[in-house]
Formats: structure tokens, C-alpha cells, sequence
């Protein structure tokens, strides 16, 4: 398939050996680049019932099938192996600058198998891949160990480097992998697996050219779309302060279809901490370990967060490798307590796991423990998570004093969170019990703790609430990574476009009550089902969320692909490959899970915790009342892809009618 650079590479650390391996235009046309060839892949590759941080799982850095073509916001590397964290498909993705580095070293994606002896970085440049000692780097954090193979690196290019810090060594199943200095592919765990490698980085500076089908019609359309954003700015009356009549807006009983390329222009100004506010107001955003509300994080606290009290910290903005809204920046950290003097900005992610979720409105402490985390390779949503799961469990006595070293433990404490991460960073004392997520800290704590350990399949959830938009509650509930905030919402569906293009994907094109959105039906389904689809088209291609809540009609994905490939499908066929992807996910997880039944390595597979979805309600702000029922839209999503209703496992039919 053109896009496609043909090949992957297959390195085992346990012998030092490497293998090019072809991949056949079949699996290319099925399963395209990305995710899926990895989700194709590694099925095969990884036995079942492997251990995730043994020899035989196998850590995959895929690039993706737009990748390099000249399409835009095209440039995401998604790293995927058996997690470590919930026991099925595991997977992550980041932007930055490695992606197209992968490609032009002359693969589609890099497999790492196998356990090194002793620590080691993995290299490729015009003299070939290679695999170096990295005992010197080990114990370094994620963004000095960067600086070091950058400082030491001789090829006349510099590299692109993914790095993992010390929490990953130490096997925290809630580390990622860093890139570009503290971006992070956070989810899933893959951190541990790959410090259970003993793989400190991996650096690529390739020269070869990405072949793609239809240049000078990429760039047309890449023309068109890159005037468009440019043109989208906001008035100047939309100021930080705004964002909380906006967050009121979008919180209302009644949902109004906008045009997704408003969203440009609020990426641009702010990046992702627009919602630092306006999240609150609306509920969006979980308070008090997913037991609050905007009524115990009032106004006087929610307005420290203000975005642009962080925007005035920031020195210059940061754009993935292809990306013309760049939502990323880098900020001075001065007085925070930050080891560096810079830090990438923190996300609205990082800022509610570390501020409502904790209660806490102290900026600099967020600040201090976007760094902790970038540096020590901590996945900041989990991180967060576990913390708040731990402040109330000493609210509640099941964690004292005794516990923590003499550490008090208390909501709105800004200091005692930062002072708790840096313990789980280490895993000193009660942070050795919360280093690996909160299912696996209330198992260990026990007391009843796992009613407030807030978690979906094993994973902490995104910062999104679920009780506000009820299809990210399936996707929590029900993707083969759980507790993902990226795979498919309501909010993320209204502004895609996707029916304009899919034939089947329900249209949204007049106001609605938003009620609708909490009652069991096949078109509420259909939309998840149409949502996750089309994400696991963005993991393939290398393409960013942000685009998609953009609007395909804006973000041409599906001309791109044609244009890339030379292939002509219909939107329909590419959804296909969609479809096929995430059951293969899906299939993969239903295959550990049932190898895994009965061992140690068994992970809590339940749907979520209760809180996630409304049980109880809570009493109290805008959420108040709100229950989804969650068993009964995850068995009609699971329905409309053809799984079993009531354990997600694809069925052999559904299987054999995609070729998966
Ligand atoms: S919108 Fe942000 S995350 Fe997405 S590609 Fe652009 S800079 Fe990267």
C-alpha cells in the first residue's frame, strides 16, 4: 500500500538480533499502518497468557499510514503490547516528532521482543539500526536521558527520541514513554513494559523518502485545510475568564450542533487547559475523587485555574511533527519547584488529576507534578487518580499517619499531593503501594477500599465525566483499553461530520434534547460504535483526536487516504478497516483475559467502578441525579459490533465476516 514503507523491524534484546520482516499488501489493505498492523501483529507474535513483563510480550513503536505523506496532524506514533495494567490490548499514542523518524529509517513500525540482560538504547540512523550499552542512562530521568543521546549522538541529523524515566525501570504500571522532552504515550502501561525490557530509549534520525501515491493532490488538500485554521482566531473578548460561561454553554439541557473549527482557534490560544474552568461549571470534569462537584470546588478555587494564568507562563508554543494548530507550549517553570527551568505545559488532564480531583487550586503544585511526572515517566491521569484514591482513604481511615511516613493526607492540599507523587515516583513507603495503579493499591490496602478505587477494567479514567457525556462512559466501560478518554464521546461525535461522509453513522445536524443521550437505543449505540471506529482510523493513519473534533469536513481524512494510497475506498470501506481493528483489539483482550483467568496476572475486568457511572448519583452540582445505564448501552455497543453482549468477545462470526 503506498503510505506504507513495506517492512517493520523485529529486534529481540534477549539474543541482540534484528529481522526486517515484509508485510503482504493483504494486511496492509485490512488493517492499514499504526494500531492496526500492530493490533494484526502482535496477535500473533505474543502467546497467549504471556506475561507483559516477561520475554514474550512485545513492545511495538508503529507509525502511522498517513504519516510523512504530507497530510496534516498526521504525525502520532502509538506504542501497543499486552498491558501490563488491565491484562488485554494495550496501547498508547503521542505526538511529537518520532513517528515520521520511524518511517524514514525504512519501517512501518519498530517490535521490540524479548528481555535485554542488561540496560540498553536502541539507535537507527543512514549507518542502520543498532543496539547500545545504556547501563550510564539507567536512573536517569526521561528528559536528561533525551538530553543525553542527543548530546552524544554524531549522525548529522539530529534524532528523534523516546525515552523512559525511572518510575518505568522501577515497573510502575502506570508509566509511559516520553518523547520530545516530557510528551508522553501514557496510557496502558507501557512504561513498565518497556523498562521490563531494559530498553532505556530508542533514537532515530532516517533520511529515506515516504512514498505516497498522490503528492501534488495532498498537498492541495493540505493547502485548503491550513488556510482554513489559519483564518479561525478568537475574538479578543474570549479570555480565560470566559471559559466558564462557555463550559455553561456547552453544560445546558439542550445540545446545539457548532462547527468543529471553533475548536481550532480555542487549540491554538490555549491548547487542551481551556477546559481547566469550564469543565468544572459544566461537570465535565471529575471533583473530590469523582465524589464531588463543582460545589466543593467553587468559583474562588476554580478561578486559580484560569488558563490564561498558565498561558502567561508560557515562552513558546510546541506543534507536533505536521500540525498546524499546535495546542502544545512550553512553559518557564521558575518557583515551582521543577527540576528544570522549562517544562512542556501542563495538559487540562494533568491539571484536573492534580487539582479537582484533590481539591487542590494550588497552580504551582500542579506545575511541580506535570514535572515529577514527565521526568519520573508517570502516566499523570493514573498518577493523579491514585493520589486522590489515597486522600480518601485517609479521609475515611483506612490509610493513617502510620501509613504514610507521617504524611497528612488532606483534600486541597496542594504540597501533600506533590510530597505523595514524588513517594509513588520512587516507590517510597505507601508510594510502593500506589505505584501500580489504584485496582492493584486497593487490592493491596484492602478495608473496603476498592468501593472508592476509581477505575475502569484496571485503568484510571481519563479526566472526562462519564455522567455528563454518556457515551464516554461506554467507551470507558467497554474499549478494549479501558478508562480511555480518547476513544469515542458524545462531545468528540457532534462535531466530527462523520455522517456526512458514513453512510450508517447518525446524523447530528439539529438541536437535541440532551437527555436522549442517557436512554439505551441503537442510534446512541450506532454513535459509539461509529465513534470508536473512526479512532481507530485516526491510530492507524497517525492522526490526532484534535483533528476529528475539528470536522471531516474541515480535516479531509478520507480524501487524504485516497490521495496517499491510491486506493479510491468509499468512507464506508475505510470505516471497515476501523471496525476491524478495534475487534481485533478487542478479540486480543478476550483471548488473555481468558488465558490469564485464575492466575496472579488476572486483572479486575469488571465494567467500572460504580462512581463513574452515576451509582449512586451524586447529590449535589450539575451532575446531580445523573445515572447512566451503563450495562445496557455497553451491551447494545457490544451488540452493534457483533461481540458478546456481556463479555466484549467478539463473535466467530463477526470475526470470520471481517478476516480478523
Ligand atoms: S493538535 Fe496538539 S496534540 Fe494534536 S497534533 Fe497538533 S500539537 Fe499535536
Amino acid at each position: 500500500m503506498r503510505g506504507m514503507m513495506g517492512k517493520v523491524l523485529i529486534v529481540d534484546l534477549g539474543s541482540g538480533t534484528m529481522e526486517e520482516k515484509p508485510v503482504s499488501a493483504e494486511i496492509y489493505g485490512a488493517y492499514l499502518g499504526g494500531v492496526g498492523l500492530a493490533a494484526r501483529l502482535l496477535t500473533d507474535m505474543i502467546p497467549a497468557g504471556a506475561d507483559p513483563l516477561g520475554p514474550d510480550n512485545v513492545l511495538a513503536f508503529m507509525s502511522g499510514l498517513l504519516t510523512g505523506t504530507g497530510s496534516m496532524m498526521t504525525g502520532r506514533w502509538t506504542v501497543c503490547c499486552k498491558s501490563p495494567l488491565t491484562g488485554g490490548w494495550g496501547d498508547a499514542n503521542c505526538g511529537g516528532t518520532l513517528s515520521p523518524e520511524i518511517k524514514r529509517c525504512g519501517w512501518d513500525g519498530i517490535l521490540f521482543r524479548g528481555v535485554s540482560p542488561t540496560p540498553v538504547a536502541f539507535a537507527a540512523d543512514e549507518n542502520g539500526p543498532r543496539l547500545v550499552d545504556a547501563s550510564a542512562s539507567w536512573g536517569l530521568d526521561a528528559v536528561e536521558a533525551e538530553d543525553r543521546v542527543k548530546a552524544a549522538w554524531t549522525g548529522k541529523k539530529k534524532p528523534a527520541v523516546a525515552a523512559i524515566g525511572p518510575a518505568a525501570e522501577k515497573l510502575s504500571l502506570i508509566s509511559g514513554i516520553s518523547n520530545d522532552g516530557g510528551r508522553y504515550a501514557a496510557r496502558s502501561g507501557v512504561g513498565a513494559v518497556m523498562g521490563s525490557k531494559r530498553l532505556k530509549s530508542i533514537a532515530l534520525a532516517g533520511s529515506r523518502p515516504i512514498p505516497c501515491a498522490d503528492p501534488a493532490r495532498v498537498k492541495e488538500i493540505s493547502k485548503a485545510f491550513a488556510q482554513k485554521v489559519a483564518k479561525i482566531n478568537l475574538p479578543g473578548i474570549m479570555t480565560g475568564a470566559f471559559m466558564p460561561l462557555m463550559g455553561r454553554m456547552l453544560g445546558m439541557k439542550t445540545v446545539v450542533p457548532i462547527d468543529g473549527i471553533l475548536a481550532s482557534a480555542i487549540l491554538k490560544k490555549w491548547g487542551t487547559i481551556y477546559n481547566n474552568t469550564a469543565g468544572i461549571v459544566n461537570g465535565d470534569s471529575p471533583v473530590r475523587n469523582w465524589g464531588g462537584s463543582v460545589k466543593d470546588f467553587g468559583p474562588a478555587k476554580y478561578r486559580r485555574l484560569n488558563p490564561d494564568r498558565i498561558r502567561e507562563r508560557e515562552t513558546r508554543k510546541y506543534h507536533c511533527y505536521s500540525c498546524v494548530v499546535g495546542c502544545g507550549g512550553v512553559c518557564d517553570a521558575t518557583g515551582t519547584g521543577a527540576k528544570g527551568e522549562h517544562m512542556h505545559k501542563p495538559e487540562y488532564e494533568t491539571c484536573c488529576a492534580f487539582g479537582a480531583l484533590a481539591l487542590s487550586d494550588d497552580l504551582d503544585s500542579i506545575f511541580l507534578c506535570n514535572d515529577i511526572c514527565n521526568r519520573s515517566g508517570l502516566d499523570t491521569i493514573s498518577a493523579g487518580s491514585v493520589v486522590a484514591f489515597a486522600f480518601e482513604c485517609y479521609e475515611r481511615g483506612i490509610l493513617t499517619a502510620a501509613d504514610t511516613g507521617g504524611l497528612e493526607l488532606r483534600w486541597g492540599d496542594g504540597k501533600g499531593v506533590a510530597a505523595l507523587l514524588a513517594m509513588i515516583a520512587e516507590r517510597r513507603g505507601i508510594g510502593d503501594v500506589l505505584a501500580d495503579g489504584v485496582a492493584l493499591a486497593a487490592k493491596r490496602i484492602g478495608k473496603g477500599s476498592d468501593e472508592i478505587a476509581v477505575h475502569a477494567g484496571g485503568q484510571e479514567p481519563g479526566m472526562h465525566d462519564g455522567r455528563m457525556d454518556p457515551m464516554m462512559a461506554v467507551a470507558f466501560a467497554a474499549d478494549p483499553t479501558p478508562g480511555r478518554h480518547t476513544i469515542s464521546a458524545g462531545v468528540y461525535y457532534n462535531v466530527s461530520h462523520l455522517w456526512e461522509f458514513v453512510s450508517w453513522a447518525p446524523p447530528v445536524t439539529r438541536p437535541y434534547a440532551k437527555a436522549r443521550e442517557y436512554l439505551p437505543s441503537e442510534e446512541e449505540a450506532l454513535k459509539s460504535v461509529a465513534g470508536a471506529c473512526v479512532k481507530q482510523l485516526l491510530d492507524a493513519t497517525g492522526s490526532c483526536l484534535f483533528a476529528l473534533t475539528i470536522g471531516l469536513q474541515h480535516w479531509r481524512l478520507f480524501d487524504w487516504l485516497n490521495a496517499a494510497t491510491g486506493e479510491g475506498r468509499s468512507p464506508d470501506e475505510w470505516m471497515e478497516a476501523g471496525r476491524r481493528i478495534q475487534t481485533a483489539r478487542a478479540a486480543f483482550g478476550a483471548r488473555e483475559k481468558a488465558a490469564d483467568a485464575g492466575s496472579d496476572r488476572a486483572r479486575d475486568y469488571r465494567l467500572a467502578n460504580p462512581r463513574i457511572y452515576g451509582l449512586p448519583p451524586l447529590e449535589r452540582g450539575p451532575l446531580a441525579g445523573k445515572t447512566v445505564p451503563l450495562e445496557a448501552m455497553v451491551g447494545l455497543y457490544r451488540k452493534e459490533f457483533g461481540w458478546d453482549e456481556k463479555s466484549g468477545a467478539p463473535s466467530r462470526s463477526t470475526m470470520e465476516r471481517l478476516g480478523v
